[in-house]
C-alpha cells in the first residue's frame, strides 16, 4: 500500500507583502526564509510518515505541483521521514485553479500506481479554499474524508477515520482507496532530524512534466474559471500611540481614566 502527501509551498507565516499597481504580488522574510512547507501540511506529511510506520504501508510519498522552488519543500518532507518526493512542474499548469490543479495531481497519483491513501493538511495558508483535497478525491473517483484527527484502524480494504466536527467527533468507515484532510489535532509533527536533513540535501527529486502525465481536463491560467481578478494590498491601518505620563503608577492611570472619560470609551 503506497501512501501520497500532497504538499505545497506557500509564503512564510512571517513574510511580509507587496502589492504592486498591476496586481502583481511579491513577498519577503526578514528571516531569510520567504518559501515554507504549508504549516497546515506538516500534519499530513506526519501522518503519511506514521502510515508507513505503524500501519505498514509500504511508501510516503511526497507529491508537489509547483516551480522548481517547491523542491525546497519536498526536501523537508524527506527529511520529516518521506521516503520519496516528486515534483510536477510544467508552464501548462501557472495561473490553474484549483480545479485544474486537482486534475494534476489527480493524474500524478494514477502515475504512481498502487496508491490506497493519499494525505492533505485541511487547507493552504495562502490560497486557503480547502478545496484541493474533494476536487482531487473527485477526479480520481475515490471517497473523500476530511477534518480527520485521527486514523483508527485499517483492515479489510477499509480505513476507520475520527473525524473532527465543531460540536464534537464522529467515527466513519469507508472503503480504499481514500483521499483524508486532516487537522491540527492529529498528531505532533516530528522535527527534521539532522540525519534527515543531509540524505535529503542528497536526494534528486525527479520532476514530471505535462507530457509524463494523463491530465483528464484543462489546466493553466486559460482554463481557470475563477479569476484572480483584482488583488490588492489593505490601506494601512490608521491610529496613534499617546504615553500617558505620571510620577506614579496611580497617577497615569488616573489620567488614562479622565483620558478614556474624555474620550466616552467608558
Ligand atoms: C501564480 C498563481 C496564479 C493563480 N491563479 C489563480 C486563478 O486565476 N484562479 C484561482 O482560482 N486560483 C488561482 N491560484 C490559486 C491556485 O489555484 C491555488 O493555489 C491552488 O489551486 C490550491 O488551492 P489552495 O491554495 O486554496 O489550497 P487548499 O485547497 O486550501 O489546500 C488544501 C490541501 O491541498 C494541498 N495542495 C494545494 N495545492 C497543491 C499543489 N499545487 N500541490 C500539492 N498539494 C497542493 C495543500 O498543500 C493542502 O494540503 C493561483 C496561484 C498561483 C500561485
Amino acid at each position: 500500500m503506497k501512501v501520497v502527501v500532497c504538499t505545497k509551498q506557500t509564503p512564510s507565516t512571517t513574510a511580509v507583502f507587496t502589492v504592486d499597481a498591476n496586481g502583481h504580488v511579491s513577498w519577503d522574510d526578514p528571516g531569510g526564509k520567504p518559501n515554507i512547507v504549508n504549516p497546515w501540511d506538516e500534519y499530513a506529511i506526519e501522518e503519511a510518515i506514521r502510515l508507513k510506520e505503524n500501519h505498514g504501508a509500504t511508501d510516503a510519498i511526497a507529491l508537489t505541483v509547483g516551480s522548481e522552488e517547491s523542491k525546497d519543500a519536498l526536501k523537508t518532507c524527506l527529511a520529516m521521514g518521506c521516503t520519496e518526493a516528486i515534483l510536477v512542474s510544467d508552464s501548462a499548469f501557472d495561473g490553474s485553479d484549483t480545479v485544474g490543479t486537482a486534475r494534476v495531481l489527480a493524474a500524478a497519483i494514477n502515475k504512481i500506481g498502487d496508491v490506497q491513501i493519499a494525505v492533505f493538511g485541511n487547507r493552504a495558508i495562502d490560497g486557503d479554499t480547502g478545496l484541493t483535497p474533494v476536487q482531487v478525491a473527485r477526479k480520481l473517483g475515490w471517497t473523500p474524508l476530511t477534518y480527520v484527527s485521527a486514523i483508527k484502524e485499517i483492515s479489510n480494504g477499509q480505513i476507520t477515520v475520527e473525524r473532527l466536527l465543531d460540536d464534537g467527533k464522529e467515527t466513519v468507515t469507508a472503503p480504499l482507496p481514500v483521499v483524508i484532510s486532516v487537522v491540527k489535532e492529529i498528531n505532533e509533527p516530528r522535527y527534521p532530524s539532522f540525519m534527515g536533513i543531509r540524505k535529503a540535501n542528497r536526494a534528486t527529486i525527479p520532476v514530471w512534466t505535462a507530457a509524463d502525465l494523463e491530465v483528464d481536463g484543462a489546466t493553466g491560467a486559460e482554463a481557470a474559471k475563477v479569476n484572480w481578478g483584482h488583488v490588492y494590498a489593505p490601506p494601512p491601518r490608521e491610529g496613534s500611540v499617546e504615553i500617558i505620563e505620571g510620577e506614579t503608577i496611580e497617577e497615569k492611570v488616573r489620567k488614562l481614566v479622565d483620558k478614556l472619560f474624555e474620550e466616552k470609551v467608558i
